[in-house]
């Protein structure tokens, strides 16, 4: 599709306070799904499988949402969910689908037709990661928390990597749960999490829970500089509108700066409508609306519009050699003496008003 300037762009909160802990952002795909699944509908989203693999999967009941809330940094297998969208909107069911921009226009492609019955929901996207690089970095983490040296291996081209449930039994415990996006630190400040059971096989399992903030964590850092989002993500072809998403939801990333009422750090959601259904859809729903300039958006979160370049850290972390996830994360990542004087310089001068 081509580029295109939404209708409207608006910051928004979903006022129910337990959905907004638990969504990434303000909360604001639970509360258009649910004014689906309400009239009788089918909403599609990304959730984790029984072997902790991101897959789309539908979902006919509010319960059933929980598993989608949440971003998950990791590319989702869409499987058969295009077909399934496609027979319920052939048998007249509404339907709300969502992914990324490549997805939903993919699924575009794959319907050849317009439903009007059809809403499709992406996000201003960063890239996804490769599920086989999230795979490495949580069976080193595994290991690690379990005690044991993490296992190293050529990186180049990634062997196969047992999958994540798999990982955990060899350490003897069981995943429970795993967030990329935990608001226990805050919003802005969020955090990478999970949850094991350990000692599954003797008599005394019990569980136990850890959690990275952004700037600790591995594979958020990773993740953030580029270093294994899939190739075709460096030059995007469906973001900035191309998608023709009906609804973009992202993360208000400097909200403070343009409504300081609003940031409360539990998350708030920029929404963007694409079409008139878009409106329709979001003005069915009891989400607080803010309305704000589309520049301010625009100009605050550049995933909106550009893919990320490809860092010189790309190759570095692709090249094949006995260091460890950690490791190599570490030394790529590692910022010098020279940068951290002049980050502490600035947010002196910040705090004491000489710098805005
Ligand atoms: C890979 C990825 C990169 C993102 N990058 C940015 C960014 O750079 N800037 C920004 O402002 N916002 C980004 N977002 C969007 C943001 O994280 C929130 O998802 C968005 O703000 C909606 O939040 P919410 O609170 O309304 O809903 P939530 O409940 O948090 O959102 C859940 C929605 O995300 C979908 N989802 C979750 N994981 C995936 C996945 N792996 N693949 C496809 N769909 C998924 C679910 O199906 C559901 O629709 C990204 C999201 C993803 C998945």
């Amino acid at each position: 599709g081509e580029a295109r300037v939404p209708l409207e762009v608006f910051a928004a909160k979903n006022p129910d306070e337990e959905i907004r802990r638990t969504s990434s952002s303000g909360g604001v795909f639970t509360a258009l799904a649910e004014t689906v699944l309400n009239e009788g509908g089918v909403v599609f989203g990304a959730r984790w499988n029984e072997h902790w693999e991101v897959v789309h999967d539908y979902t006919e009941t509010c319960e059933g949402l929980a598993a989608f809330r949440g971003s998950k940094y990791v590319q989702s297998v869409v499987g058969d969910t295009f077909k399934q969208a496609e027979r319920f909107l052939k048998g007249g069911r509404k339907v709300l689908y969502s992914g990324t921009p490549c997805q939903i226009a993919a699924l575009k492609r794959f319907l050849d037709k317009d439903y009007e019955h059809l809403l499709t929901v992406d996000c201003i996207c960063h890239g996804t990661p490769s599920p086989g690089v999230f795979r490495w970095y949580m069976g080193e983490q595994l290991a690690k928390v379990i005690g044991k040296d993490g296992y190293r291996f050529v990186p180049c081209p990634i062997p196969l990597i047992p999958q994540v449930d798999v990982l955990a039994r060899e350490e003897g415990c069981r995943i429970e749960g795993i967030r990329f996006r935990d608001k226990k630190e805050g919003w802005k400040n969020f955090s990478f999490a999970f949850d094991l059971t350990v000692g599954i096989s003797s008599t005394q399992a019990k569980a136990v829970s850890f959690s990275y903030p952004l700037r600790k964590s591995s594979f958020l850092s990773g993740f953030l500089s580029n270093l294994y989002l899939r190739p075709s993500c460096y030059a995007c072809p469906a973001k900035n509108g191309k998608s023709a998403a009906d609804i973009t939801l992202g993360d208000y990333w400097g909200i403070a700066s343009l409504m300081p009422q609003l940031d409360d750090d539990r998350g708030i959601s920029a929404v963007l409508v694409g079409t008139p259904k878009g409106r329709v859809a979001l003005e069915a729903t009891a989400v607080e609306l803010y309305p704000v300039p589309y520049e301010d958006v625009r100009g605050k979160n550049s995933a909106l519009t550009n893919s990320c370049a490809v860092p010189i850290g790309r190759s570095v972390f692709w090249t094949a050699d006995s260091k460890s996830f950690h490791q190599k994360i570490k030394d790529i990542c590692r910022v010098s003496f020279a940068q951290r004087v002049k980050r502490k310089f600035r947010a002196v001068l910040r705090m004491s008003g000489v710098k805005r």
